[in-house]
């Protein structure tokens, strides 16, 4: 078998450029210490297959999350948590459908299907998350006019949910986003971390989108330009 070193000896370095960074870095080489924090986004029954907002292959992150979870001391979850008839339901504005557009007073919401009702099951978190040692559960969109994709801020721009005060106690100086979807929840958390101050990574594999209208590359582009930082869960060290 050849190791990377002599793989990288046997390669001039205009074949080098040709490979997939991964290809030849895929070494884990990040490590998580007491400052850094993974946050698992809404990973509930709802977005699962088989619930009302199911995002494609949504239950994929599930053991992803729980391998990774292993290497941090910190980890933070979040749900999703409306009232009924909450604001975000296209079932409250007559002649609107699931993933059309509307203008609110805080700017454009998509509108849903009834999605992680409080209290219900599908609000619930899924049975097959195992990452015990998760040590605060945030909740959010609970204020019925006004939806929160952001873990940190309500889709106001304004209304704390108080995560950042919280991490920022913690002295957590490093984020580590993982969840559904990519390109609502996780993105919004993710652009809302920077803007907090934290240092960002999406853990690409750990996550999974709904791509509407072009969400999807739209997110990536916002989080690259935010300076959040794209990786895979195999960058990340197996232990901290
Ligand atoms: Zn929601």
């Amino acid at each position: 078998m050849l190791d990377r070193r002599h793989v990288l000896a046997m390669l001039g370095t205009t074949a080098l450029a040709t490979l997939a960074p991964t290809a030849l870095f895929a070494a884990a080489s990040i490590k998580p210490d007491d400052a850094s924090a993974l946050l698992v986004i809404d990973v509930q029954n709802c977005f699962l297959p088989g619930g009302s907002l199911a995002v494609k292959e949504g239950e994929q992150v599930v053991p992803v999350i729980n391998r990774i979870a292993k290497a941090f001391s910190n980890v933070v979850m979040t749900q999703d948590w409306h009232t009924p008839g909450h604001v975000s339901f296209a079932s409250v504005h007559s002649g609107k459908k699931p993933f059309e557009t509307i203008d609110l007073p805080y700017g454009k919401q998509v509108l849903w299907p009834d999605h992680c009702v409080q209290g219900t099951d599908g609000a619930a978190l899924s049975k097959d998350l195992s990452v015990p040692h998760a040590e605060l559960i945030i909740r959010k969109g609970f204020h019925k006019d006004v939806d929160s994709y952001s873990a940190f801020l309500e889709a106001d721009g304004k209304t704390s949910t108080g995560l950042a005060g919280y991490l920022k106690g913690r002295k957590i100086k490093r984020v580590f986003v993982a969840g559904l979807a990519t390109d609502f929840c996780v993105a919004w958390t993710a652009l809302d971390a920077r803007k907090a101050g934290f240092e960002v990574y999406v853990v690409e594999d750990a996550c999974r989108g709904i791509d509407t209208q072009g969400s999807l590359a739209k997110a990536w582009t916002d989080m690259a330009k935010a300076g959040v930082k794209r990786i895979q869960s195999g960058d990340i060290a197996a232990s901290a």
